[in-house]
């Protein structure tokens, strides 16, 4: 009956037609339903970060963190046209949200990421393995994945997808450099950190451009610096010692005094003497050389023994610690050990030989 009347009546109405990307999608009352409708679909993917005047202030302040929205948009072509319909086509802006969001079934690609398996896509995209297998014939239920791959899925599709451009600041460190300085006091082989580092940081301008709420691209359009890094600076030894002996040999220790003579002990020889009761511990080359052995020598304990590359060697024994290594060259009055009690010791003393063509002498007759 109704049906009838209207037929009869013809009633129309004038409308405004949704187009997406050619196609029509619905019909809506007037421009105003559509602008509405169209604002927003897009609001959702801007959330609470829109373009207040508030959000704005705490950019410009610098604060980092805060996105503020540069440019919102949509990825389809988005038009409307004047029709006239039937009054009953006329659709509310909520049915036609739902509509859009509702979406459409599209193939699209899908990037392998590493431990995808054609089980876990076809999960992911609410279909089977055997369907993925339909859509993709160049693979089969044995292919191997590989991580990039690309492989055709179907997945439904909103029919408007909001492009988002934010601007973010993010604060990141610079790391320092090391610049190094020749410092000819120190040895050849030594360093020293004279100034620490400290890393710099710079406040970094990003534009992330997001589709519906996904990062698409992100692209660093400024960087400020807040802070400059602070170079590390390293003192390297450029001194060169000659690994050849003087001849002149040093007192091996600083100050002490013999407390046992080279020569016959108790029926048996000692090969060197024993210095005691230092003003310091620390144990000196007593003529140029080079290290010939540095470790542990049983009776002798920790030691040292020195090539004077002249015939000479000396040995130092029972040190507390070793600070030099075999191989390395000395210089007359570097300081090599601290003197100490290890190996067969009764107390704290150095025990120094000087040997001469392979055979230990009195050491006080070179010193
Ligand atoms: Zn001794």
């Amino acid at each position: 009956m109704l049906r009838t009347l209207k037929e009869e009546v013809d009633i129309r109405a004038e409308a405004v037609q949704l187009v997406i990307d050619g196609k029509p999608v619905a019909v809506l009352s007037d421009q105003e339903s559509v602008d509405q409708l169209l604002e927003t679909y897009q609001q959702r993917y801007v959330g609470g970060l829109s373009r207040t005047p508030q959000a704005d202030r705490s950019v410009r302040s610098g604060r980092s963190g805060q996105p503020k929205v540069k440019e919102v948009g949509f990825v389809q072509s988005v038009t409307s046209r004047p029709v006239t319909v039937d009054p009953d086509d006329v659709m509310q802006p909520h049915q036609v949200a739902e509509i859009i969001e509702a979406g459409a079934v599209a193939e699209r690609k899908h990037t392998v990421q590493e431990g995808d398996s054609l089980w876990s896509i076809a999960s992911r995209y609410d279909t089977t393995v055997k369907e993925l297998l339909a859509l993709n014939p160049n693979i089969t239920e044995n292919t191997l994945l590989q991580p990039g791959q690309q492989i055709v899925v179907k997945a439904k599709e909103p029919l408007l997808s909001v492009r988002v451009v934010e601007e973010v600041t993010e604060t990141k460190s610079v790391p320092y450099k090391t610049e190094y300085v020749d410092e000819p006091k120190m040895y050849k082989g030594e360093q020293k950190v004279i100034r620490q580092g400290k890393n710099g940081t710079v406040r970094v301008t990003y534009e992330v451009t997001k589709v519906n709420g996904r990062v698409e691209a992100k692209r660093a359009v400024a960087e400020q610096v807040v802070e400059e890094p602070v170079n590390q600076v390293i003192a390297k030894g450029t001194k060169v010692v000659a690994a050849r002996g003087t001849g002149q040999f040093r007192w091996p220790a600083i100050g002490g005094y013999v407390s046992s003579r080279y020569g016959q002990r108790g029926g048996r020889m000692h090969t060197g003497i024993d210095i005691a009761r230092p003003a310091s511990y620390n144990i000196v080359a007593a003529d140029n050389g080079r290290v010939v052995f540095a470790g542990w020598d049983g009776a002798y304990g920790y030691s040292i023994i020195i090539d004077h590359n002249n015939g000479y060697r000396t040995r130092y024994a029972h040190l507390r610690s070793i600070k030099v290594r075999v191989g390395q060259v000395v210089e007359r009055g570097q300081v090599i050990g601290v003197m100490g009690s290890t190996g067969r010791s009764t107390g704290t003393h150095l025990h120094f030989e000087v040997i001469k063509n392979g055979r230990t002498i009195n050491p006080l007759s070179v010193l």
